[in-house]
């Protein structure tokens, strides 16, 4: 009997419980010490990005983001139906209405051609996902926000080391070019650390009170730094600092990056290889990469012809041990959200709903399970 695959399996790098025991050593257990500032300098000097803050989750790193922007009630924020729940309650929590954009008709990343169209005078601020480590349009993006004055945060959970390159020919990390982003380490995303995110303030303006917000409302973080003589309660703000446990483990990964990357690039490519030729009449659509963004290997997704299909591949996988799984509900219907939506058909992202399969993806992934994976697909399609 051959090993089941999972979908995921979290990918160590040998030297995680090394730095875990020199973050126990030094007797520093707390937030903002050695490992929070090791990675936090790596991810500002690797990516230029602005200041990176480490947060116990993407989702707290979003929480902050809302906090910062004084989202209030009655605000709208504009994001894609097709994304996970935490970039939409991050801003529901502050009072937010949410206006759900559409999803590309090649790609599951937001339509940015549909946005300008759901700008009111209330609109303060875009939140684009970069679906699968996919970079959104940017330019489009950016040159909104400028024209109607919003605030862009990338929801970059699944988007280190991915790229966009704009207009002008350059080519910007993703995270580094709205006025914040947020990353995500939890163990199913490239660079893990268990549960784990950051917050990226690119925007200077905001920089001096993320801290203060991190830091949970308090002007410690000057204080430590000798620019107050004491410290005390001075606006808003939460736990929102890992441990230097958890940024321990996450310096591990970062210093292989390049390998963990190098790999998943690796794996994606014979997924696309084995499966680019799979025949026409099947309806399978293979990703698309659009011409602007880069691949990071976040993950391996088809497009199935219909939710029957999609259902028969799954199924046909799961009894041969393989766990392939789909991803996102429209969050315009969810339970939480539909009667608080304002009735718009999302058309787009509903398809992806309903078609869109992930496909085990990690690092020890082998050959011979790529093969029997793929060969499944194919036998399933045929
Ligand atoms: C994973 C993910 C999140 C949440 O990340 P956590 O670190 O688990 O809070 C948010 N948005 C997107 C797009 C994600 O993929």
């Amino acid at each position: 009997m051959e090993n089941p695959i999972p979908f995921n399996r979290p990918h160590l790098t040998g030297k995680e419980t090394h730095f875990i025991y020199d973050a126990v050593n030094t007797g520093k257990l707390s937030g903002n010490g050695k490992y929070t500032h090791l990675c936090q300098s790596f991810f500002e000097d690797n990516f230029s990005l602005g200041k990176c803050l480490l947060t116990t989750s993407c989702t707290d790193a979003l929480e902050m983001a809302a906090i910062l922007l004084n989202i209030e009630s009655g605000d709208e924020v504009i994001m894609p139906s097709y994304t996970f729940v935490s970039t939409a309650n991050a801003f529901v929590l502050r009072g937010a209405k949410i206006v759900f954009a559409d999803s590309r008709k090649d790609h599951p990343g937001m339509d940015e051609s549909q946005l300008e169209s759901l700008i009111t005078d209330k609109t303060k601020a875009i939140v684009p996902v970069h679906y699968a480590g996919v970079a959104c349009d940017m330019d489009v993006i950016m040159n909104l926000a400028e024209k109607y004055g919003l605030f862009v945060v990338e929801d970059a959970a699944q988007a280190i080391d991915s790229y966009y390159t704009g207009k002008d020919g350059v080519k910007r990390a993703l995270g580094s070019i709205g006025h914040m982003a947020a990353f995500s380490f939890h163990e199913t995303k490239n660079i893990i650390s268990g549960e784990g995110g950051m917050l990226v303030v690119n925007d200077k303006s905001f920089q001096k009170r993320a801290e203060i917000i991190w830091e949970k409302g308090t002007n410690r973080s000057a204080f430590f730094r000798g620019e107050v003589d004491k410290y005390g309660w001075v606006d808003l703000g939460s736990s929102f600092l890992p441990s230097e446990i958890i940024a321990a483990f996450l310096w591990a990964q970062l210093e292989n990056l390049d390998q963990i990357q190098k790999k998943r690039l690796l794996i994606w490519n014979i997924y696309y290889e084995n499966l680019k030729h799979l025949p026409e009449k099947s309806g399978i659509q293979l990703p698309k990469i659009p011409h602007f963004a880069t691949n990071n290997a976040h993950m391996f997704y088809l497009i199935s012809r219909d939710e029957e299909q999609r259902d028969h591949i799954i199924q046909t996988l799961k009894e041969n041990d393989v766990h392939a799984v789909f991803h996102y509900l429209s969050l315009h219907k969810s339970p939480f959200y539909k009667a608080k939506h304002d009735g718009r058909e999302i058309e787009q992202s509903d398809i992806y709903s309903e078609r869109l399969i992930r496909f085990p993806f990690f690092n020890d992934l082998n050959e011979a399970e790529l093969k029997k994976i793929t060969q499944l697909i194919c036998n399933a399609v045929s």
